[in-house]
């Protein structure tokens, strides 16, 4: 006899236990619990097809600090996370639900939808310049997360095939200040090249809904700009983090809230790796202005309060009378340092 399995239908109703006594099925069609679930299996089933068919394959390349931050909230966004890396990862990407390929024609194979790029800024001229390209479907998307944007932008119109789409972004955050949650937390992006196809926009939107959804601040902004405004804030705090690190400040028993905020400060920026920081020094054209201004900066309180030091030793020296000027100076945007004087206000550069 064949039996048609419906899948709305359960195989066996259950008994109505009130009126009727519990009938045992024949032995030899006992009821186990696992087929009493199977309409249920069927619904999660369904589900997951679902789940599966809105998925996007992604392939992230670099899977060390950054990748894997990002690809544990990927995963969990129900997306299909494949990776690969200079180092053997196998054992971490398989802890997460990923999969780790050791040769990047493997990986290029699996036909990806998206390739993220999460390696680091240094490396990211070689790792492009020998990427098996050939291997993955003309449609692709590149996606990268580096911490400057007019670097890998120009870099990817020089090397990725003219075919593939282009998404620069930036989630400006990381595996510190972005631990318990995303947030608030800003997120560039900047779709460089998106080809008309509406298939190739549902794309690149879904890839930025995980971002969306974990309530992150969404900023598109054009590359060029992103590094005009990094520099300024960024760059500084990452340099202020190090500086605050080499000259070692530690807890104390009267901390005030500022000194806190200091001590947050070297926490967050000590754990991002030095090639990152130097990524961002090197690659983006405007951090040395901003080192400089700071150099001054500090040059600049440093007068004042030498200047204020003086002005009382000359006192003390040569008695009342003649107490010079107090001075205030400011740097300006353009490097100028603006003196203000207190009695009068003149000023000089
Ligand atoms: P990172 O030191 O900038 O980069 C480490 C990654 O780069 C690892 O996956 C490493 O692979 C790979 N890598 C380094 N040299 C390589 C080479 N010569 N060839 C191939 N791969 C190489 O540290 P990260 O924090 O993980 O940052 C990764 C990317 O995310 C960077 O571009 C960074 O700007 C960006 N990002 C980081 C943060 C953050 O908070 N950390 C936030 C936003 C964006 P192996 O481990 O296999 O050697």
């Amino acid at each position: 006899m064949l039996l048609h399995f419906s899948p709305t239908k359960p195989l066996f109703s259950p008994p109505n236990l009130r009126r009727n006594p519990p009938i045992s099925p024949p032995r030899s069609l006992r009821i186990r619990a696992i087929d009493a679930a199977q309409i249920f299996d069927y619904e999660t089933q369904l589900k997951s097809e679902y789940r599966k068919s809105s998925a996007l394959k992604i392939a992230v390349l670099g899977f060390g600090n950054f990748g894997q931050f990002l690809s544990k909230t990927l995963i969990r966004h129900g997306h299909d996370l494949i990776t690969h890396s200079r180092s053997d990862y196998s054992s971490a990407a398989s802890s997460i639900g990923a999969r780790f390929f050791h040769n990047p024609h493997d990986l290029c194979e699996q036909h990806p939808d998206v390739v993220l790029l999460c390696t680091s800024i240094l490396s990211t001229e070689s790792v492009l310049r020998s990427f098996p390209f050939q291997r993955l479907r003309r449609s692709t998307l590149f996606v990268d997360v580096l911490s400057v944007k007019e670097f890998p932008k120009t870099l990817f119109l020089k090397y990725l095939p003219k075919e593939f789409d282009i998404l620069c972004t930036h989630p400006m955050f990381g595996p510190e200040s972005g631990k318990h949650s995303w947030s608030g937390l800003p997120f560039v992006y900047d779709k460089v090249r998106i080809g008309d196809e509406s298939s190739r926009h549902e794309r690149c939107d879904k890839f930025l809904k995980v971002f969306e959804s974990e309530g992150c601040r969404m900023v598109e902004m054009s590359c060029e700009e992103h590094d005009k405004h990094a520099a300024g804030s960024q760059f500084v705090t990452h340099t202020m983090g190090r500086v605050l690190e080499k000259f070692g400040v530690e807890s104390s028993p009267i901390n005030t809230k500022g000194y806190e905020t200091l001590l947050d400060l070297v926490e967050n920026t000590s754990s991002d790796s030095f090639e990152l920081y130097y990524g961002l020094f090197m690659y983006n054209q405007n951090a040395l202005e901003q080192l400089e201004r700071l150099d001054m900066a500090f040059e600049s309180i440093k007068k004042e309060l030498f200047g204020r030091l003086h002005q009382v030793y000359r006192k003390q020296m040569f008695g009342g009378g003649g107490e010079g000027k107090k001075t205030e100076q400011k740097l300006l945007n353009d490097g100028v340092v603006r003196v203000k004087e207190e009695s009068s206000s003149s000023s000089s550069s």
